[in-house]
């Protein structure tokens, strides 16, 4: 299949495959062609066309009132992305929060919708769609981001909090999914990335909803991928390890946490940019020929 260009910036990363004039190789370059030869022509770097390639483009992000969505979306509105995001009102804090993005976007002059919607509810999901491309006038980008965790041993866990997680962080994908397709099949363009976590790859102590959850999203990812990339519509997922959000600090005992940290090789945990910035490369065109991925983003932890 002949790779389309970008619809609204007319990228097309083929014709940055130009050869270039290659100055005479010195010093550690000389060995490695010496060893190698150079049987592929050198490319121009397109890293500047990558990043002119998400400029001016509408992105969907849910639940970025803060944490890792709130990164996302101020990842995106610095490279010009317009921005639409959701987020749940659990009550006036969460409403000021949403405010509070909403103006930081703002500021940097693309053009912002938020609201309150529930993922959990797909009459909601479809309207709020609905609404957000046709007031940000397109959708490019889809970030299923919103999610919850509800920890508890599974013996003791309630249906409630079984249900609340995977309600949360599966159907609510689903839905948004679904309810952006018909828009990204017909302009045979569109990039879908997911938040999952590394428990969406392995097993933990008290997790067997949010764990469930994750790894439902990651198979979802994979039948999206099939089934949305003959429209070329590409579907990844990233999977975060510890990342210091709100959720985070307040959430998870310090020891799980210095426990985490000594299991990345890397030996830290994760900011919210740390996953902003995978996310928009996969929104990139230098991400054209990823589809049906799992990127942890995890300093090592899974290792
Ligand atoms: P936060 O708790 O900081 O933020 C969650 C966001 O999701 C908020 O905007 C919240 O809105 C929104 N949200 C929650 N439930 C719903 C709902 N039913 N409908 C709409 N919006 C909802 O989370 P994080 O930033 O820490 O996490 C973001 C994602 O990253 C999640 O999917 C999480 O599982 C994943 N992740 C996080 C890791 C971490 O270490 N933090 C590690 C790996 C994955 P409101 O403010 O109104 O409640």
């Amino acid at each position: 299949m002949p790779h389309r260009s970008d619809p609204s910036t007319g990228f097309n990363p083929e014709r940055s495959r130009d050869p270039v004039v290659q100055a005479p190789p010195r010093g550690e370059e000389a060995t490695v062609e010496a060893l190698f030869g150079s049987p592929v022509p050198e490319t121009r770097p397109a890293l500047a066309l990558v990043a002119a390639s998400l400029r001016g483009k509408v992105a969907i992000v849910t639940g970025a009132s803060r944490g890792i969505g709130r990164a996302i979306a101020l990842e995106f509105a610095a490279s010009g992305v317009h921005v639409a995001f959701n987020y749940l009102d659990t009550g006036p804090e969460s409403r000021l929060q949403a405010n509070g993005v909403a103006a930081e976007l703002q500021e940097l002059d693309v053009k912002v919708f938020s609201r309150a919607c529930d993922v959990r509810r797909p009459e909601h999901v479809e309207a709020f769609v609905k609404e957000a491309v046709g007031h940000m006038g397109g959708l490019h980008f889809l970030v299923n981001n919103a999610g919850i965790g509800r920890d508890r041993a599974l013996w003791r866990m309630t249906d409630e909090e079984w249900t609340a997680v995977l309600e949360t962080n599966l159907a609510g994908a689903f839905y948004f999914i679904r309810a952006a397709a018909p828009f990204l099949r017909a302009q045979e363009w569109g990039k879908i990335v997911n938040v999952a976590s590394v428990h969406g790859v392995r097993g933990d102590f008290g997790l067997s909803n949010y764990i469930s959850s994750k790894a439902g999203l990651i198979g979802l990812t994979r039948s999206a991928a099939l089934e949305l990339g003959p429209r070329n519509v590409n579907v990844n997922a990233v999977a975060p390890g510890y990342i210091r959000t709100t959720q985070l600090t307040e959430q998870v005992p310090a020891e799980i946490l210095d426990r985490a940290r000594d299991r990345s090789v890397l030996g830290r945990l994760g900011d919210p940019q740390d996953v902003a910035h995978v996310v928009l490369f996969l929104c990139s065109e230098g991400a054209r020929h990823i589809t049906g991925a799992v990127i942890p983003i995890d300093g090592g932890y899974l290792l």
